[in-house]
């Protein structure tokens, strides 16, 4: 058995499948000679470069020129004649085609690397991509279509990045496991979004577990067991079918009211990353969007979507939800979510660097094409732009500036627009601290008790060492929480909370005793928070 951390509730039945980096163990690679390892060479380059031209003219029509050059670059690299004849040089010192590869490779690289200039660094990753590119082809290695495994798949990987996340299956992925990532790591909100069980952090999971092994996954327990015995198989199937039953229980709740027993009304809202999502909210019965993560329609691309694309994205959700309130965060990049194409600097704290809004105040034309496009999407429907990892009022000064900027060019060109209401994120010690003048600001707060617990606990929240720390319970957070519902009642304004713990049973009573107006969750914990509400008395 194996021990993780509890991702996302469930239990997960199937066979294993493992997604691994590419090895770079080149030992057991067989060396015939020379001239067989060169043409080996020479065909994956061949290959390498038919494919990445093709490739290269969709991306030019998919996302534009500049994008599709990038790729070109990439054959231009390649096709310089001392790369090439450095890794026939090391073949002919024995290496097997693969390792010539990789070690002129990772030369490049480390050269690249070392040049304090940010085009030269590029080029470093460029190299990368060509690396991984040329061994996959020369090994043969397919990449897994994760969105079409079969059914009853449980994918074990290092780690899932938000975009490999958002394409899974949730029909036939019974579960997730990976080596790293915590309760609030985006992998796993998106797996609980999805409903997949899923157990995080589990050591070495890759290794000790191999493809087509069977595996009982307890999103619960955060446990993990290879090719459980009869007795065991037993006992999760009835576990299984039991919570599905309990789940389907819940549903006497999606057209209930969210009022406490004593008659106090709340609202359950959802968290979206997609506006595809939007649909498990209706099933469920939420009541508004208190989150909808933008960062996601940046993923899974090669270039940042339009002003047009991001437009028909809110105007989607804002229709579908018909009048009922839709917030729409800011793009919240940086910290654990990286989008290569943004180019965003590596830092040594990203977690305290140039992230969510900082990074979008010092990129104005991005900022203010999702400013535009929520402004003409709110036509549509009942949107509100939230700000996240506010720290200071200059920020929101600064964010007010420009939302007012792109008013009046919208206004001068004739494009149909609404004004909308403005609110932030709590989810810094500092926007606590200050959310008595925050609140004369804005026209909502939202707790991220995320991001909240991690910076007021000083600690990471995917690092194993140290989550036994990470904790809304402890009574720092509960206090900055207290606090800020009641700097926004004394404002006279609402408050609402869409991390994680809005969800959690143990706190709600707390929430509801300070006045929290609105609980935003993951689609799938809609019914049991509303539950928890309706019962409180
Ligand atoms: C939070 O920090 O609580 C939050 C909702 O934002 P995210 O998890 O996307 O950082
Ligand atoms: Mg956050």
């Amino acid at each position: 058995m194996l021990k993780g951390i509890a991702g996302s509730q469930g239990y997960g039945i199937g066979k294993a499948l493992l997604i691994t980096d590419i090895s770079t163990d080149y030992s057991k690679l067989k060396y015939t000679d020379a001239k067989t390892e060169k043409n080996r060479l020479q065909k994956a380059v061949d290959r390498f470069i038919n494919e990445t031209k093709a490739l290269a003219e969709s991306v030019k029509q998919r996302a534009g020129d500049k994008e599709g050059e990038i790729l070109d670059g990439h054959i231009m690299m390649l096709s310089d004649p001392f790369m090439l004849s450095q890794m026939q040089e090391n073949i002919d010192s024995g290496m097997v085609a693969e390792k010539a590869v990789d070690t002129v490779c990772n030369m490049f690289i480390d050269m690249f690397s070392a040049v304090d200039d940010e085009l030269t660094k590029q080029r470093a990753s460029d190299i990368k991509d060509i690396k991984d590119s040329l061994i996959k082809i020369l090994s043969g290695a397919k990449s897994i279509d994760i969105s079409a495994v079969p059914a009853g798949t449980v994918l074990i990987a290092k780690d899932f990045t938000p975009s490999m996340t958002s394409q899974l299956n949730k029909e036939n992925v019974s579960a997730i496991i990976t080596e790293v990532g915590g309760i609030t790591s985006h992998s796993a909100i998106l797996a609980r979004a999805m409903g997949i069980p899923a157990v995080l952090s589990v050591i070495d999971a890759t290794k000790k577990i191999s493809n087509g092994e069977m595996i009982v996954a307890d999103g619960f327990k955060g446990k993990v067991i290879i090719n459980p015995n009869s007795t065991e198989l037993d006992e999760y199937t009835k576990k299984q079918t039991a919570y599905l039953e309990q789940k389907e229980s819940l549903k006497t709740y999606i057209n209930k009211e969210t009022i406490t027993a004593s008659g106090v009304k709340k609202a359950v809202y959802a968290n979206i990353g997609r506006p595809e999502d939007v649909h498990n909210v209706l099933q469920n019965g939420g009541e508004g969007i208190g989150l909808f993560r933008t960062e996601f329609l940046f993923m899974d691309r090669n270039s940042e979507p339009t002003e047009n694309e991001q437009f028909e994205a809110y105007s989607t959700v804002a229709k579908v939800m018909d009048n009922h309130e839709v917030i729409i965060r800011t793009l919240d990049i940086g910290g654990d979510k990286d989008i290569p194409y943004l180019n965003i600097e590596k830092e040594d704290n990203p977690f305290l660097g140039h992230r969510a809004i900082r990074f979008c105040l010092d990129n104005r034309e991005l900022f203010k094409n999702q400013i535009r496009a929520i402004l003409r999407a709110a036509i549509y429907g009942n949107i509100k732009i939230m700000l996240p990892l506010v720290t200071c009022l200059e920020e929101v000064h600064e964010a007010k500036k420009i939302i007012i900027e792109c008013e009046k060019e919208l206004s001068d060109k004739n494009i149909e627009y609404k004004s909308v209401s403005l609110g932030v994120m709590i989810e810094t010690p500092s926007a606590v601290l200050i959310s008595d003048i925050l609140a004369q600001e804005v026209d909502f707060f939202s707790i991220g008790t995320n991001d909240l617990t991690g910076y007021t606990m000083a600690v990471d929240r995917g690092n194993p060492k140290v989550c036994r720390l990470y904790d809304s319970m402890q009574p720092s957070v509960l206090r900055a929480i207290e606090m800020t519902i009641n700097h926004a009642k004394q404002a006279g304004i609402p408050v609402g909370m869409c991390g994680e713990a809005a969800a959690d049973t143990r706190l709600i009573p707390k929430l509801i005793e300070w006045g929290l107006d609105e609980f935003s969750v993951t689609p799938s914990s809609i019914l049991q928070t509303r539950k928890a509400i309706c019962e409180y008395n």
